[in-house]
């Protein structure tokens, strides 16, 4: 009997616990890019005004106005 139910219901668990695991790291990876996507404001090594990085480019990892700047 125990044999039965352990043969039944280890595999559901097993299937549910990796659909559990996989749908928290898809969160957590979805978390992780809006939050980077928040942080990303940098500033400009030229002028130093902080820009969203879109309106930034990265030369020699610093970051310079793409358009508009005051230098
Ligand atoms: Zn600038």
């Amino acid at each position: 009997m125990n044999f039965i139910v352990v043969g039944v219901i280890a595999p559901i668990a097993y299937f549910l616990i990796r659909m559990l695991v996989k749908r928290l790291v898809q969160n957590f990876i979805l978390n992780a890019k809006k939050n980077s996507k928040v942080a990303e404001v940098q500033e400009c090594q030229k002028c130093g005004v902080f820009k969203s990085i879109d309106d930034l480019t990265e030369k020699d990892n610093t970051f310079i106005c793409k358009n508009n700047c005051s230098k």
